[in-house]
């Protein structure tokens, strides 16, 4: 396996989630379009939500509403929101059943999160983080 990306940590059997619910109360929380993105790994349509979104603020889990991304991060990448970090700790990688690319998960719910791509040099940290907009929440920095 390959070196962990920057801030992320490598899935393994030992990464367990400390948020653990059924399908049936993640049908409860999520919408149906989140649910599909969230628990089976579905990609929204692009420009949806955050993708042209900039203000300062953190941007945490739909599922579970852990910090996974300061808006210090993002920049403008491709059609969904992009990121060159996480928090650190926040987010899991694990590549694809087909090898091909490597997925991101919440650290804590493993709710699905989007793709995570090196070496396109976007930024110096030359990593980005291509994450469904529905699988986030806005959080404004209080008082700055
Ligand atoms: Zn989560």
């Amino acid at each position: 396996m390959s070196a962990p990306i920057s801030n992320t940590i490598e899935y393994s059997k030992e990464t367990t989630p400390t948020v653990v619910k059924s399908d049936q109360e993640w049908q409860k929380q999520l919408t149906t379009d989140e649910f599909y993105v969230l628990r089976q790994a579905d990609t929204e349509p692009q420009y949806r939500g955050y993708t042209s979104f900039f203000e300062s603020g953190i941007y945490e889990c739909k599922g579970c509403n852990k910090p996974l991304y300061e808006s210090g991060a993002k920049f403008k990448g491709c059609g969904w929101p992009s990121f060159d970090d996480c928090l650190p700790g926040a987010v899991l990688t694990r590549t694809d059943p087909d090898g091909r690319r490597v997925e991101i998960i919440c650290s804590s719910c493993h709710s699905h999160l989007g793709h995570v791509f090196t070496g396109e040099g976007y930024t110096d940290k030359n990593t980005r983080h291509c994450v469904n907009s529905c699988c986030l929440v806005f959080k404004k920095k209080e008082n700055e």
